[in-house]
């Protein structure tokens, strides 16, 4: 089982990359966000990046990532020590 953690819109939790019908772009979203918006039928989902997106048809092939949730994986991601 996976730990919970208090904030659904940290990166550093496990995220789904989902592609937005408006700007084409894939977005992350964090699962948690992801099933209370299904579970809700919501059109659309708050991406990491804060844009409210709306899911394009699963059919759809992926489109190119989007660069502010790009940035803030890597912003969330555990820092690497430098010696
Ligand atoms: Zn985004």
């Amino acid at each position: 089982m996976r730990e919970v953690e208090s904030d659904p819109f940290s990166a550093s939790r496990y995220c789904v990359s989902v592609t937005c019908s408006r700007d084409g772009r894939s977005h992350q979203i964090s699962d948690v966000i992801l099933a209370d918006e299904l579970m809700r039928g919501s059109s659309g989902m708050t991406a990491l990046c804060g844009r409210t997106i709306v899911a394009a048809a699963l059919s759809d092939p992926p489109g190119p990532p989007c660069p502010l949730c790009t940035a803030a994986l890597e912003l969330d991601r555990p820092r690497s020590r430098r010696t």
